[in-house]
This record gives C-alpha cells, sequence and structure tokens, in this order.
C-alpha cells in the first residue's frame, strides 16, 4: 500500500522529506522533531499531487482510509474530532509545493465549522464574536478556494454592510453582526462553482484538499514554473493541521519574526505581530503591527515576556539547526506559542553578506558555505550608491532596471552639454532616445544615463554597465523633444535643468533629488572578498581605459587590466579631429603628421594607466573601430577637419564618402587598420613603450607590457603587426637604452580566429577571447538589432539564455573550447583570457573555469562579482556542495 499520509506532532514526525511533504511541510515535521510546539496534523505526499494530475484529476482510493486514520490520530492528541459536540476539531489545508510555487491557493483556514459546531466553538471559548469570525472568514476562503469566488465580493459586502452599521471598522461589529455576515457569506458562497458551501466537515476537508490539488494547474502557477525552469511535475504537497487561534481575544496574537534582521543582518530577533488575528490579516497589512522586540520594554497581553523569551528560544533553535536565518510564523492562543512555519530567511544583499560571514565567526558554517549562500550578481547592489530607503519617491516613469546604481542631477539632452556641466562638477543626467558610440564622453561625463527606448543590452545598457553607471532604458512612456530640450511623460513636462534622479536597479525614474547611500566596501564586504580570494583559482582583471576606471579596478581588486581599448582615448574634444585628419590623410605622410599630434596624448594616457596599475599587468588592444565611426557627421565637423589640415573641403567629402562603409563592424577596422596603415601601429607602440617606461621610473614598479591586435583572424596578421612593434622596440632602445619587453597577444572574436588558434599561437603567447564580437560573428546576430527578437527566442526557449549575457556554452563555448585546446597544443603555456561581458557574468565564470582559463576580465564595477563567482566556481568544481 502506498503511504500518502505522513503525520506529526510535538516530538516526532513520519519520516520523510522535501520530496514527499515540500518545503513547507518538511520544516512543519523538522519542527515536530526537534520538540517545537507544532500543532499537531498531516501531509499528504507530493506524489499525491503527480497522481490526481496523471489520473484525470482523481483520488487514490486508498487515500479516504488513510485520512480517515491520520483525522482520528489527530484526534487522540488533540482531544477532540471533528463532531465533537462540546468542542470541534478545526483544521486548516495549505499546499506545499516542492519548490516554491506561488498560484496555488491560499490556505484555507478553520475547516469544520458549520452551523452546529459554530455554536459549540462559541460555547467552549466563550466568544459567540470570536466563532462567527471563524466561521465568516472560512466560507470566505472555502467558497474562493473551492468555489473560485473572489475575495473582493466578500470584501465588499462586509464593507456595505459595516457602512450600514455605521461601523469603521472590524471591531466595532458584534456578536449579532458576525452571525449576519456569515448569512450574507453564505449567499455569496452558494454562487460559487462545485455546489457552494457543505455544512459536513469531512466533505469540507476533501473539497479544500482537490481545490489545493487542482490548484497546482493554475495558469499563474504554470506560468511560474515556466519562467523559473521548474518542472511542471514537480508536485506539491497538502498539509492538513490543527487550527490554533489567534483571533479569540487581546490574549491571541498572530506574527512573524526573522531570526536576524533582514534589511541588515543584525544578529536580532525582528518581526511583526497583531493582536487577536488570524495569518493571513497580517500579510492582508489592514492593521498595522506592532514589533516584536518591543515585547521587551512593553509587553502586552498577547506577547508578554514569557513567551517572548519563549519565542526567541524556538527561533535559536531553529537558526542553529538549519544553520541559516530563519522566517517563523507564530501564533498566540491565551498563552500558549505555537509555531505555524519555518523557511530560510528572505533577505536583502547587504544582510546576505553580513550573515554568511557572521555564521562563519560564530562558527556555526564553514568559509566555503559561506562562500556559496551569497549571490556574486547581488554584489551589484552594494557596490552602488543607492537611494536611502526611507526617501520620499514621487515616481514619474518606470524602464528596465539597465544598469544598477542611483542618481540624481539636472536633465541634459545632449552628450556634449553633459561633458562641459559635467567638467564644472554638475551632476547630470543624460537622457537620450537612444545612445550610439558618440554619446560616449556625455555618458561618461553624466551620473546616469536615462533612454526611452532600448533594452538590457541596447549600447545605452551595456556601456553603462561597463562604467558602473546607472542607467534605466526603455522608460514607458517617455517622450523626448530634442527641438524643445525637454521630455514629457504621464502628462507631465520635465525641461532642461531640472532635477530628477534613476533608479538602475528598479527601473524608475523620480522627480527631484532623493536622499542617497554611499557603498560600504569594508567590513564583511572585504572579509568574504578575502575569503573568495583566497580560494578561486582563475585570475580577475577589469577592462578599463579611464584613469577613473582603472583607479575603481584597483579599489575593486582587480589584478591587471585585461583590455584597455586604445580608440575610448580619441573620441574626446580635440583628439578627434587629429583621429579624423589621420583617417582622411591620402597617403602615409599625412598619417604620419596627424600621428605625430596623437602620439603625445596616447602617451600620456597611458603613462597614466601604468601609473595607477603599478606593478600589474596591463593589456592594451591596439586601435579596433572602424573608421567610419570617425567620419565627420556634418558640414561642421568637416569644416574643422579641414582647417587642421590645411585641406579643401571638397575633397575632404569625396574622402569621406570613399570611405563610407555598408557594414563598418565586418568592414574596415581592428587588426586590419594595422595591416593598411601600419603608422598607427608604430605610433601606438611607440606610445605605449614610452608611457611603460615613464611610469616605471615614477613608479619604482616594472610595468608589464601586454599588446594585443582585435579581429585577427590569422597568424599572418598577427605576424606583420610583431614586426612593426618589434621595429619600435628597437627604437626606443636605441634612444633610451631601455629595450622595452612587452608580450604579444590576439584578440579571438572571429570564428576562424578560434579555428585556427593553434596556427595564431605560434606567434601570440596569449589569446584575449572577446566572447561579445565572437557571439556576434558565431550566431549571426548583431547586439545591437537583436532587441526586436531575442527575447522571443530565449521565451520560446530556442536560445537558453540571452547570449550577450551568459555564454552561448553550446555553440560559442565549443568554439572557446576547441580554440584554447588547440593554442595550448602549440603553446603549452599560452595565456588565456577572457574580456567580453561573460568576463562579469556568473554562469559564465563557470564555463571558463571548467575551459581551465587563466583569467577573466570585466567592467570595473563587475570584478568583486567576478572574484566571487571564480571562488564558487573552484568550488564547485572540486566537488564542494553548501
Ligand atoms: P503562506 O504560505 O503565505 O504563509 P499559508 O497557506 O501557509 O500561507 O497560511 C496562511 C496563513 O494562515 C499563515 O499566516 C499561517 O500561519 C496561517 N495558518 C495556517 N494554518 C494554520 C493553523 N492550523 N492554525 C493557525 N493558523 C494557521
Ligand atoms: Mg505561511
Ligand atoms: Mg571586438
Amino acid at each position: 500500500m502506498k503511504k500518502w499520509a505522513f503525520s506529526f506532532s510535538r516530538g516526532a514526525a513520519d519520516p520523510a522529506g522535501v520530496r514527499e511533504l515540500g518545503g513547507k511541510g518538511a520544516g512543519i515535521a523538522e519542527m515536530a522533531r526537534l520538540g517545537l510546539p507544532v500543532p499537531p496534523g498531516f501531509a499528504l505526499s507530493a506524489d499525491l499531487c503527480e497522481h490526481y494530475w496523471t489520473h484525470d484529476q482523481t483520488l487514490p482510493e486508498d487515500l479516504a482510509p488513510q485520512i480517515d486514520a491520520a483525522l482520528a490520530w489527530i484526534g487522540k492528541i488533540a482531544g477532540h474530532g471533528f463532531d465533537d459536540a462540546r468542542w470541534p476539531l478545526l483544521v486548516s489545508v495549505r499546499a506545499s509545493p516542492r519548490v516554491v510555487t506561488p498560484g496555488m491557493i491560499d490556505g484555507v483556514l478553520n475547516i469544520g465549522l458549520n452551523d452546529d459546531s459554530v455554536k459549540a466553538l462559541a460555547k467552549k471559548c466563550g466568544s459567540e464574536r470570536f466563532a462567527y469570525d471563524c466561521y465568516r472568514r472560512f466560507i470566505a476562503d472555502y467558497a474562493n478556494a473551492v468555489g473560485a469566488v473572489a475575495h473582493h465580493e466578500f470584501e465588499e459586502a462586509l464593507d456595505e454592510f459595516k457602512e450600514k452599521k455605521g461601523a469603521e471598522r472590524d471591531a466595532e461589529l458584534l456578536a449579532r453582526d458576525w452571525r449576519a455576515v456569515v448569512g450574507l457569506f453564505k449567499q455569496i458562497a452558494a454562487r460559487g462553482r462545485r455546489g457552494g458551501f457543505p455544512q459536513d466537515p469531512r466533505a469540507q476537508l476533501f473539497g479544500a484538499i482537490e481545490a489545493a490539488l487542482g490548484s497546482w494547474m493554475s495558469p499563474r502557477a504554470v506560468l511560474y514554473r515556466e519562467l523559473h525552469d521548474v518542472a511542471q511535475d514537480f508536485g506539491a504537497a497538502i498539509i492538513v493541521q490543527t487550527m490554533v487561534f489567534g483571533n479569540m481575544d487581546e490574549r491571541c496574537a498572530t506574527g512573524a519574526v526573522s531570526t536576524r534582521n533582514p534589511v541588515t543582518g543584525a544578529r536580532e530577533l525582528h518581526g511583526e505581530y497583531l493582536q487577536n488575528a488570524q495569518g493571513e490579516d497580517l500579510t492582508a497589512g489592514l492593521r498595522t503591527p506592532l514589533p516584536v522586540a518591543r515585547a521587551l520594554s512593553a509587553a502586552t497581553p498577547s506577547l508578554t515576556l514569557e513567551l517572548f523569551a519563549e519565542l526567541k528560544a524556538c527561533a535559536g533553535r531553529l537558526e542553529a539547526h538549519y544553520r541559516d536565518m530563519q522566517d517563523v510564523e507564530f501564533t498566540i492562543e491565551r498563552g500558549t506559542l505555537w509555531l505555524l512555519q519555518t523557511r530560510a530567511g528572505k533577505r536583502s544583499a547587504a544582510a546576505a553578506l553580513k550573515i554568511a560571514v557572521d555564521l562563519v565567526n560564530e562558527g556555526v558554517i564553514a568559509r566555503e558555505d559561506a562562500l556559496l549562500r551569497v549571490e556574486p550578481s547581488s554584489l551589484d547592489q552594494l557596490l552602488h550608491p543607492t537611494i536611502d530607503p526611507n526617501a520620499r519617491r514621487d515616481v514619474i516613469a518606470r524602464g528596465l532596471p539597465a544598469s544598477p546604481g542611483a542618481a540624481f542631477g539636472a536633465i541634459v539632452f545632449d552628450p556634449q552639454e553633459a561633458e562641459a556641466l559635467g567638467a564644472q562638477g554638475r551632476k547630470v543626467i543624460l537622457i537620450r532616445v537612444e545612445t550610439s558610440p558618440e554619446d560616449i564622453g556625455g555618458m561618461h561625463a553624466a551620473d546616469g544615463v536615462l533612454t526611452a527606448r532600448g533594452g538590457m543590452t541596447s549600447h545605452a545598457a551595456v556601456i553603462a554597465r561597463g562604467m558602473g553607471k546607472p542607467c534605466v532604458t526603455a522608460a514607458a512612456g517617455l517622450r523626448v523633444d530634442y527641438a524643445d530640450q525637454s521630455f514629457s511623460v504621464a502628462g507631465r513636462r520635465f525641461r532642461k535643468g531640472e532635477t530628477i534622479a534613476i533608479d538602475g536597479a528598479s527601473g524608475e525614474v523620480i522627480a527631484g533629488e532623493v536622499k542617497m547611500r554611499r557603498p560600504e566596501l569594508t567590513g564583511e564586504f572585504a572579509v568574504l572578498m578575502s575569503w573568495a580570494d583566497s580560494v578561486r583559482r582563475l585570475r580577475v582583471r577589469a577592462n578599463a581605459e579611464t584613469p577613473a576606471d582603472a583607479r575603481a579596478a584597483r579599489k575593486f581588486g582587480a589584478e591587471g587590466i585585461g583590455l584597455a581599448r586604445t580608440e575610448h582615448m580619441f573620441f574626446e574634444g580635440a583628439r578627434i579631429v587629429a583621429v579624423r585628419e589621420m583617417i582622411m590623410a591620402d597617403d602615409a605622410a599625412g598619417r604620419r603628421a596627424a600621428l605625430e599630434k596623437l602620439l603625445p596624448m596616447q602617451r600620456e594616457d597611458l603613462t597614466e594607466l601604468f601609473e595607477i596599475m603599478a606593478g600589474l599587468p596591463v593589456a592594451i588592444r591596439l586601435f579596433d573601430p572602424p573608421l567610419h565611426e570617425f567620419l565627420p557627421h556634418n558640414e561642421a565637423e568637416l569644416a574643422d577637419v579641414a582647417k587642421a589640415m590645411r585641406a579643401d573641403p571638397e575633397k575632404l567629402r569625396k574622402r569621406a564618402q570613399e570611405l563610407a562603409e555598408a557594414n563598418p563592424m565586418l568592414g574596415f577596422r581592428g587588426v586590419r587598420l594595422a595591416i593598411a596603415f601600419p603608422e598607427i601601429v608604430a605610433m601606438q607602440a611607440r606610445a605605449i613603450f614610452e608611457a611603460a617606461i615613464a611610469a616605471a621610473i615614477a613608479t619604482g614598479a616594472p610595468a608589464h607590457i601586454e599588446i594585443f591586435a582585435p579581429l585577427v583572424l590569422s597568424r599572418a596578421e598577427l605576424d606583420l603587426v610583431k614586426a612593426r612593434i618589434d621595429e619600435v622596440a628597437t627604437a626606443v632602445e636605441g634612444e633610451t637604452g631601455i629595450r622595452p619587453g612587452y608580450r604579444l597577444g590576439a584578440m579571438i572574436e572571429l570564428p576562424r580566429a578560434a579555428l585556427c588558434a593553434g596556427d595564431i599561437a605560434a606567434t601570440a603567447q596569449f589569446l584575449s577571447f572577446g566572447t561579445n564580437d565572437l557571439t556576434q560573428t558565431t550566431l549571426g546576430i548583431s547586439r545591437d538589432d537583436a532587441g526586436a527578437f531575442l527575447g522571443e527566442y530565449v521565451a520560446k526557449g530556442v536560445l537558453p539564455a540571452d547570449p550577450f549575457v551568459t555564454i552561448d556554452e553550446l555553440g560559442v563555448g565549443e568554439l572557446v573550447r576547441l580554440g584554447a585546446a588547440r593554442a595550448r597544443a602549440t603553446r603549452s603555456d599560452v595565456e588565456l583570457g577572457v574580456c567580453g561581458e561573460h568576463g562579469g557574468d556568473p554562469a559564465s565564470i563557470a564555463f571558463f573555469e571548467s575551459a581551465g582559463f587563466d583569467y577573466v576580465s570585466c567592467s570595473p564595477f563587475r570584478t568583486p562579482i567576478a572574484r566571487l563567482a571564480a571562488a564558487q566556481a573552484t568550488l564547485r568544481r572540486r566537488g564542494v556542495r553548501e
């Protein structure tokens, strides 16, 4: 015979775990085993749910006898049964899924009440008011769960009734009023499905059990499981448990406590309770609960000092038993404490971190456990300024939370104006319909970026995350009017110069200035990071080229720079004119003249970079972007360049037309520029060497120079580049007497490069996988244009995740593994790194760990996330489980 019913009562429980009892049921059974005060009851196995749904929604024949036996057993322990005329047994029915599944029925409480037993209950407890209050709650819950009658129908009827009686609050209604309400509720319940509300307690119980089983396939539950990758046949147990009452009178209460403060993580009993109330009143939020801790100074008739001490002791036992913070639901019935639920406590990112570290220091868990307990991406919330949780928010629009952190500042629409104001130290929020590469300067200068369009991987989102800048994209209903220098949303207009705030963690756009909170990088954060560093195998570098980013990278613990994009230095102000001169020149001499102007700028920037990173490796990528991006966009820009070059604007216009490309991303860019215009490589190599020598003298630490070429597709390209760099090294040696040492690498971002990595590694000492472009080139999907369809692809399961966020292991990952293996076969000590967005994504980091990479490189603000994710990846590879 299959065992369906698993009993529990204080001191004992039938042996079973989450598989049979679901999460809630397993917690209750465990509390019972620990001897904690749990009302007696039983759980129907989650296998029943499976049976129900594989047998045309019918119950197995051997179920009813087991339920009856379990009820009889409860009756013996509790001292009364369903048909006890003096003191009827009442029970609750709750769903207990194996994996959290919102959308199943709410608990049905007070099962067993009918027109007779309600009178018996009133007499037994000495309160008719209480008995009828329970009864009307039960009728409403039952009609909702079984008859699908909406809760609001009952709420509206009750409100109407109170209005008629001139009562403002439930408490003003008398016993006979509640009797009348019961009558009203029965009428409403009769309109429900399945024949309304039955008087027979056993029919009530079976009705509630079937409703709970049925709710497993409610559209909301099905959708939730689809979205969260939970198998549709996972199933839920059903808990049937003796009622305890928090709503008899003022000596009763119901509440919930956490064993630690869920916001700060502090070790203190934290929670709330309501006097004279039943479970659901707490979540309904109709009355203001009292803080549990207040019982210490101001005990109430329900929560006395003794009960507070008992509650604290129970909570402490549960935390020690589960070795983790717990959220515990309790009810007090006239001087007796009952526990109704325990589970791992919900907590903020800051609290999760503090609790994990504290538990190690308290000797409760090991460091490895702590490292595995903190969600790496949750650190994001801790690394950026956030809006003070107590601040008032006038939310004017909501968009996508594209890059975490919060900021406020003056509204600016023009990127150049943002740069100008930023230079004056003003706080600005840059607002664009969407951003493009020319806006980078303005984005850098702004405190936050808001776009009306875009998505989670649109230009603004990716760049802002890289900069560690708050960003909200796709703000619903936001209309930008560049001509008027204003935007409107929901009937309100905001003009240039007015202050707004954005919250990149929630996607909110807020009018006016808000109070902010600074991130904390010391204390528990630093401790956990040091543990992560002592465990992880992968090294973590940062993608950075500006001094601000490089400093942030060091502050966040990066062990070098994995990608310094030299062209980022060229977009700013006067420099772009010199770059334009270079690309518009029609011969090498003209190019050299322009490069002469760029050399000192590049050298200065790199000197500062080497100084900041003193002693750590700095991987500098040669000029990469399509020339197309630098072409003058309008007559004024063309005139600027013509003046600087003393050239004929007409001729320049022609040259610009020649250089324009149909598909710049696959056009004249990357190492192709170095092959066609070797003088660019010469200038960059000279700037790098001279900067490294100057920085080494200034800091006393030798510079670790790494130079790599973008968009490489063959070893021959790299050989040409190497010859040119070596020439410059020899020249510099002649001038300074110092032979600059450097390591040469190739960026692997084309499928051909991955396939030919064995050959490329004959010249390259390191390979840096540029997985952003490698994803674009392997999938043939342009990241900037993917917004229109990628969401559908993920929703329909064509791709398991956004491949620009988490590496496409099956496709791109295969190329990565293959390239890595071929490169190692040629050069056993070839250094393998990754410098795409994936370098900061925990799931991708696990992949790079398994592929035996040497380092990942990510945006400075993600380095702590990468450090923790790398530690977790190492632990999991070693088979350490929490
Ligand atoms: P949730 O999962 O939201 O906690 P439940 O279905 O567990 O909802 O229960 C709803 C409320 O009813 C909870 O506050 C719970 O503590 C309370 N409750 C459930 N069973 C009983 C019972 N036997 N006696 C008293 N209160 C109960
Ligand atoms: Mg609960
Ligand atoms: Mg690239």
